[in-house]
């Protein structure tokens, strides 16, 4: 099938690859043209494991190309997929400028039926205001498909390859075929593909991201309690996950939840919910309780320090989580943020963020080429990212390093016991 992409981002780049894997001619079209000369160069704009080898493959076997010429790609194509961003409006609503502005290109360039698909996360109507910008540019034949991707970053060419399912949203049978048999390789292990009304699919994404959101809020407050009530969160975890209806994942206390998605797509639910006059009073209490949590790392040294003020912090991890480089809304933005206003000094390391957060830093923060470099001298280390590569460090080489032996450690990589027993003053979330 002839298949174009506009947006080579995360989503986009990923959806390219894993469609021309399958078989297809993909066409993936991006406004920025350094995104593009890079991916002609054959490098990767993004880091996301295993997308560097699929594009090459792909590209040398001339199912995959980029452009910017997003018109001589339309017409090419059967299938067309907007896959831009859709940021936080000023008001908390998601900005559908860059998808309707894309569907209004589209609709210029069509040159016969198109299936015109929604894979941007949109709140419960575009798919109709995609169809009337498309129909004010063109008198060919459309159809408008809403089909939410559910990849996660750090797995998402596993996740799109193998997913859990397939949400379509499509009106016409037409559409809904040509669907079905785009996604039938992708299924062939079982994955239901799920066939919908548009306003189902679109609010189906939301629903998901949002209940996300709400297990993590709401197993941080549990580990909030389990610090103020001496208990233990990982047991306490242990014990309710292991109830069927509740299930293990998802459960993992931490400093708040960040990336491109669960912050916007909370406060976008919120907010199409308000227009209809509907408070959803759960999402407000997930993000004040994300918010609250993103500060706690910092409040537990300033507790244990008094003043941060000329204290050296080495920081292990930026990005929002690991196996990425993005640090859109990343827990370590804030807490970099608060230990610099405070006068401490930041030596941090990262094993692919590190070009990104210079550019949200700059000169302000030490960024190191190893996380034993980060350590050199430090008052302290806090762990906000889990890379693997944290999980078994060299504690006598650590120790050696540091100038203190304290850890404030984010993510729970290690037990108290452990850090007892190798001579660290150590503080987690939700144990004592
Ligand atoms: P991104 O910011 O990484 O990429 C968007 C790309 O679209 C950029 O390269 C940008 O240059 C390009 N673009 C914007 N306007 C354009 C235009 N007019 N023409 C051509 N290209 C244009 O975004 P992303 O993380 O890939 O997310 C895309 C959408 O998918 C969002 O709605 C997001 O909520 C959703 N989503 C993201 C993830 C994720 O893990 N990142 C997962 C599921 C869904």
């Amino acid at each position: 099938m002839k298949i174009a992409v506009v947006g080579t981002g995360y989503v986009g780049l990923v959806a390219g690859a894993c469609f021309a894997e399958s078989g297809n001619d993909v066409i993936c079209i991006d406004k920025d043209q350094a995104k593009v000369q890079t991916l002609n160069d054959g490098r990767m704009p993004i880091y996301e494991p295993g997308l560097e080898e699929l594009v090459r493959r792909n590209r040398q076997e001339g199912r995959l190309s980029f452009t910017t010429d997003l018109p001589a790609a339309v017409r090419e194509a059967l299938i067309v997929f907007i896959a831009v961003g859709t940021p936080q409006g000023e008001d908390g609503s998601a900005d559908l400028s860059h998808v309707l502005g894309v569907a209004r290109e589209v609709g210029r360039a069509m040159n016969g039926y198109k299936v015109i698909v929604d894979k941007s996360t949109v709140p419960v109507g575009t798919s109709n205001k995609v169809r009337d910008v498309v129909s004010q540019e063109t008198r060919h034949e459309f159809s408008v498909v809403s089909n939410p991707e559910f990849l996660k970053q750090g797995a998402a060419i596993e996740d799109f390859m193998k997913p859990d399912r397939v949400v379509i949203g499509a009106e016409d049978q037409k559409a809904r075929d040509i669907m079905l048999e785009l996604y039938e390789p992708f299924t062939r292990t079982g994955a239901p593909i799920m066939v919908m009304d548009c306003a189902s699919a679109e609010l189906a994404k939301y629903a998901a991201n949002a209940m996300l959101a709400t297990r993590i809020s709401f197993m941080n407050e549990v580990a909030n309690v389990c610090e103020l009530v001496g208990a233990d969160v990982d047991q306490v975890r242990k014990a309710v996950g292991s109830d069927r209806r509740i299930g293990t994942s998802f459960l993992f206390p931490g400093v708040g939840y960040g990336g491109s998605c669960f912050p916007k797509d909370v406060q976008a639910m919120m907010r199409f919910a308000s227009d209809q006059n509907y408070d959803f009073k759960i999402l407000q209490a997930v993000e004040t309780v994300n918010t609250c949590q993103k500060t706690r790392l910092f409040a537990k040294m300033q507790q244990h320090f008094g003043d941060m003020k000329g204290k050296t912090v080495a920081v292990w991890g930026l990005a929002f989580k690991p196996k990425t480089d993005d640090m859109r809304e990343a827990p370590s933005i804030p807490l970099l943020r608060a230990l610099l206003d405070a006068g401490a000094t930041v030596q941090a390391y990262d094993p692919e963020a590190t070009k990104i957060a210079r550019g949200i830093f700059g000169d302000r923060v030490d960024y190191t080429s190893t996380n034993y470099d980060a350590l050199k001298d430090a008052d302290c280390l806090a762990i906000v990212t889990e890379w693997n590569e944290f999980r078994r460090p060299d504690f006598t080489r650590m120790k050696s390093l540091m100038r203190e032996p304290i850890i404030f450690d984010g993510r729970n990589l290690f037990t108290p016991e452990q850090m007892k027993q190798n001579g660290f003053v150590y503080y987690s979330i939700g144990r004592s």
